[in-house]
This record gives structure tokens, C-alpha cells and sequence, in this order.
């Protein structure tokens, strides 16, 4: 949970960058709002001298510059900075409605009032002077009364401002780590993942395997039933690999046809046992498309399945899940082979 002074500092942050976008007429999509939430928070050097260059030169903050500043230092920066926005905006809204119920900074100045009138009734002396006190009193309650409900619309709604934001920003994540078409994680998020498994398992000393798995002669399966139809296939491919794993696993798309699966904690006896499920499922399988109920056949995978040796890069594991994918292919493909039933260059 934030402390109370980073959740204020945090809200502050957020009120701070709409005025600054609405008096340069920036839309507030989520795109520029992690811009300029970046710009106020001040953590991206970069970022907050070309603003800062911008805002004095009296540019026009037009669509091209607000999208380039966004692919610069937002989309450039890796997925951190979206990330750190999402994580952020989830606290204060967690936060914020725990604030609904002790908002006491509101209450301090209505506190004095009834201290003073405590003191001043002590020495009111006759009926005129203690009848002004209550009604002074009266007023202030009201008064009172009024700024607490302001101050909790103004919550409430900043809360929703937050909510809708915190959506967008959920949107706006989802699109730059996941694959359009086949809908699991795309290469820059496996990329990332990758090395945070890694280490994660070099760390602990955990086991971690990977599989890299590619559709055989699917060029073939294209030219004969069309590219939409081969769009179909690899959408039912990515959902039954994703059927066989679950919890840390990682199902990526990794290239046109081909997919990559990390798991971590995971022994590579284990990893082969579930590739050959995988491999069996997708073969048995008779394909047909929906749209005019022609049959289409079968299809195959090869897959290649590799070990994690803890003190490697992650691009040495994959180069050898990759030779493995295609010693499968070399061997008659629709196949699993792990790296231990092949002697070449490891
Ligand atoms: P192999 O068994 O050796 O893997 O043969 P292959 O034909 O699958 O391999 P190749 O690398 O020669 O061709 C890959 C094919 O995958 C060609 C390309 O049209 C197809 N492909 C790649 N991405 C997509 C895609 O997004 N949609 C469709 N429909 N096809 C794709
Ligand atoms: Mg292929
Ligand atoms: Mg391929």
C-alpha cells in the first residue's frame, strides 16, 4: 500500500497533467496522458527536455508530435513505463476509497470552530451573546456540512476519473504485450519474460524449459485452402496450446507459424511430456471450416524442447530449442526432440 504522502503526491501528479494537457488542447487519450504523467512526474530526463523545448519554441502540440513523443519515450522505453502507470493508478484507487472514511484534513477547520465555541460559551455571559454563539455555530455546521459534501463529490469523481483511466491504461498494456490474431502473448512480451524467468529460476535454483513449436509445411496448408483459412488455423493452434498450459507458464506467439512456450519450474522430462500432448492433440484434430463446412484435413507441429543451464544467455536457450525445432523437421516433422537426444553443437 502507498503512504499517505506518495498517495498524495500521486494524486497530485494526475491533477497536474490534465490542466497541462487541456490548456494545449491535447486529447486526453491514454497515450498522451502517459505522456504528460510522465512529464509532471518528472523521471524521464529525456522526455521533460523535449517537452520543455517544445513548450518554448510555442509549438503546436498536434497529433504527429503528441503520437512521436509517446512512441519516443513512452512505447520506446520498454513496457516499464506503462506498467509503472497501471500499478500506480491501481493504488491510488484503492487508496482513494479508503480515504472516503477518514478525510480528516477536511475536518480540521470545523474542529477549531467547536474549540472556540467551547471556550466562548464558557464566558458568554447573557442570553443575547450564548443565542449568537449557536447561531454562529449553525452556520458553521452548515457550511461545514456543505464543504464535506464538495470535497467528497470532488473525490468521487476524480475516483471515476481514475477508474476510466485505469481501464484505458489496462487496454492500452494489453495491446503492446499480446499478439492481434491468435490473441497470447506477442514476441516483445516473451522477449521480457524470458529474461525475468530466467532469472527468477537461475535465482532460486529452479529448472525451467523451453519450447519452441512451428506448424509443418504450413506454406502448403496456405496455398491450398488460402491465407484466412491458414488466419483460422493459427487461432485453434495458439487456443489448444494455451488449453495445455497455465499458473507461470508463458504461450507466445513467436514468428508467423510458430509459437514458443516458457515454463518455468519446470524439469525437462516434464516439458517433453507435455509437448508430446500438445503435438497428439493438435494432430488428431479434423479440421473443418465453419464458414462452408468444407474439411480441411489434419495439420502437424514439430516441436523442440530445450533446458535452461542457469548461467546461459537467453538467447543461447533459445538457439538450441531452436535447432532441436528443427532436427524435428530434418527427422519427418509432427515430432517432439529435446535437446538431450541430439549430439550437434551443444
Ligand atoms: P515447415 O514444415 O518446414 O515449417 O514448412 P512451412 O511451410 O510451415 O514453413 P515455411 O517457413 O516455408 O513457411 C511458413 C509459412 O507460414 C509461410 C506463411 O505463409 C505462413 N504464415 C506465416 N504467418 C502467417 C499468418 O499470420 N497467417 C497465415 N495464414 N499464414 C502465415
Ligand atoms: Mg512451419
Ligand atoms: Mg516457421
Amino acid at each position: 500500500m502507498k503512504s499517505q504522502g506518495e498517495l498524495t503526491q500521486a494524486i497530485h501528479y494526475l491533477k497536474l497533467a490534465l490542466p497541462e494537457m487541456s490548456k494545449r488542447n491535447i486529447p486526453t487519450t491514454p497515450q498522451n496522458y502517459a505522456v504528460w504523467y510522465e512529464y509532471i512526474a518528472g523521471n524521464n530526463g529525456a522526455l521533460r527536455k523535449e517537452i520543455d523545448s517544445l513548450i518554448k519554441k510555442g509549438a503546436d502540440f498536434s497529433g504527429k508530435i503528441n503520437s512521436s513523443l509517446y512512441q519516443k519515450h513512452i512505447e520506446g522505453n520498454s513496457l516499464s513505463a506503462v506498467d509503472s502507470i497501471r500499478t500506480e493508478v491501481r493504488k491510488i484507487i484503492n487508496d482513494l476509497l479508503q480515504q472516503f472514511s477518514s478525510s480528516s484534513d477536511g475536518l480540521a477547520g470545523y474542529g477549531e470552530v467547536l474549540e472556540r465555541f467551547s471556550e466562548n460559551i464558557e464566558s458568554a455571559d447573557d442570553v443575547d451573546s450564548i443565542r449568537f454563539l449557536v447561531t454562529e455555530l449553525v452556520n458553521q455546521t452548515k457550511e461545514q456540512e456543505q464543504r464535506t459534501r464538495d470535497m467528497q463529490s470532488s473525490l468521487q469523481k476524480m475516483a471515476e476519473e481514475i477508474q476510466s483511466l485505469k481501464g484505458e491504461v489496462e487496454k492500452l498494456n494489453m495491446t503492446a504485450t499480446t499478439d492481434g490474431l491468435t490473441k497470447v502473448a506477442n514476441r516483445r512480451f516473451f522477449d521480457d519474460e524470458l529474461i525475468n524467468a530466467c532469472t527468477h529460476c537461475h535465482r532460486n535454483h529452479l529448472p525451467l524449459s523451453l519450447l519452441i513449436l512451428d506448424i509443418d509445411h504450413f506454406k502448403n496448408f496456405n496455398d491450398e485452402h488460402g491465407h484466412l483459412t491458414g488466419d483460422k488455423v493459427l487461432k485453434f493452434v495458439a487456443t489448444i496450446i494455451k488449453k495445455h498450459f497455465k499458473g507461470k507458464d508463458t504461450v507466445a506467439r513467436f514468428g508467423g507459424e510458430e509459437f514458443a512456450v516458457i515454463l518455468p519450474e519446470t524439469e525437462y522430462d516434464d516439458a517433453l511430456i507435455i509437448a508430446e500432448k500438445v503435438r497428439q492433440r493438435i494432430a488428431k484434430q479434423n479440421l473443418t471450416d465453419s464458414q462452408d463446412n468444407k474439411t480441411l484435413g489434419s495439420i502437424t507441429i514439430s516441436i523442440g524442447v530445450a533446458r535452461f543451464r542457469g548461467t546461459e544467455s537467453t538467447d543461447n536457450l533459445v538457439h538450441r530449442a531452436d535447432e532441436c525445432l528443427y532436427a524435428a523437421k530434418r527427422q519427418g516433422r509432427n515430432q517432439v526432440i529435446g535437446e538431450k537426444s541430439i549430439s550437434t553443437v551443444f
